[in-house]
């Protein structure tokens, strides 16, 4: 099958067969495939309404764009689905939410309430600010993508993380400098004493929440990871969609 990619922002790219035709002269922002993403943002330019609640659909992505202060709460109705996150600063977006320096920032590999989160820059970009939730998240694995599926055993094109990403940005205008690893929000990672770890299931509840303040203009696109093989969304591999609103957020 060949694909047209119509959006403005690239002119006609064609993607064969689900592999990236850019493969020799790579360009981050480019999908290797497509979804709905592509055609349906949250608005125009990604800004929300306040106070509504918007879907991330089932394997797909969405872009939003923060002020500063502003707050997202990000819902997981049904407990066990993963939510691969990213922001990128409005004013230049090559600077970005990075988890190794995140990491570093922290001395830990999970994010707490009250936890500043750190770009690339080494600049406060985010605040984890409330988590309904046990607080099992990931900053470690890469997001999903097309060579992933390919590696697990796919023929074909699935939906993935990192497509989501490009298109979501693409929806609104913008195009990924790069892709950063995610902040896995919910992915249960378990990492044993001698380094090697697991992948096993949420252990969110069905409803759980968090809340994520901006510290600086910024976009923030959220995937509702499209991983069916591995148990990382449940152990029935089971995708579902997501929830985010935006509030003003309370003075600090
Ligand atoms: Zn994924």
């Amino acid at each position: 099958m060949t694909v047209t990619l119509s959006n403005p922002m690239i002119g006609s790219v064609m993607s064969r067969d689900g592999l990236n035709p850019n493969a020799v002269q790579y360009d981050p922002s480019i999908p290797d495939g497509l979804n709905a993403t592509l055609d349906s943002p949250i608005s125009i330019d990604g800004r929300p309404r306040p106070d509504t609640i918007y879907e991330v659909p089932t394997r797909c992505g969405r872009a939003v764009r923060l002020d500063t202060g502003q707050v997202l709460k990000l819902i997981n109705p049904s407990g066990h689905q993963v939510c691969d996150l990213w922001a990128f600063c409005a004013d230049d977006m090559r600077e970005l939410l990075s988890m190794e320096h995140v990491r570093t920032a922290l001395g830990r590999t999970m994010p707490r309430p009250r936890d500043v989160l750190v770009s690339n820059r080494r600049r406060p970009m985010l605040e984890l600010v409330e988590d309904s939730s046990p607080g099992v998240h990931d900053t470690t694995i890469a997001a999903c993508d097309a060579a992933r599926y390919r590696q697990l055993g796919v023929d074909g094109y699935h939906d993935n993380c990192v497509d989501n990403l490009r298109m979501a940005l693409m929806a609104i205008g913008e195009k990924a400098p790069e892709v950063p690893s995610p902040l896995n929000v919910w992915m249960n990672i378990p990492v044993s004493p001698d380094g090697s770890f697991e992948w096993l299931p949420p252990v969110a509840r069905p409803g759980d929440w968090v809340s994520i303040r901006a510290l600086q203009d910024c976009i923030v696109v959220m995937s509702a990871c499209p991983q069916d093989i591995t148990p990382v969304n449940g152990a029935n591999g089971v995708p579902e969609p997501l929830e985010f609103t935006v509030c003003a957020g309370p003075a600090r």
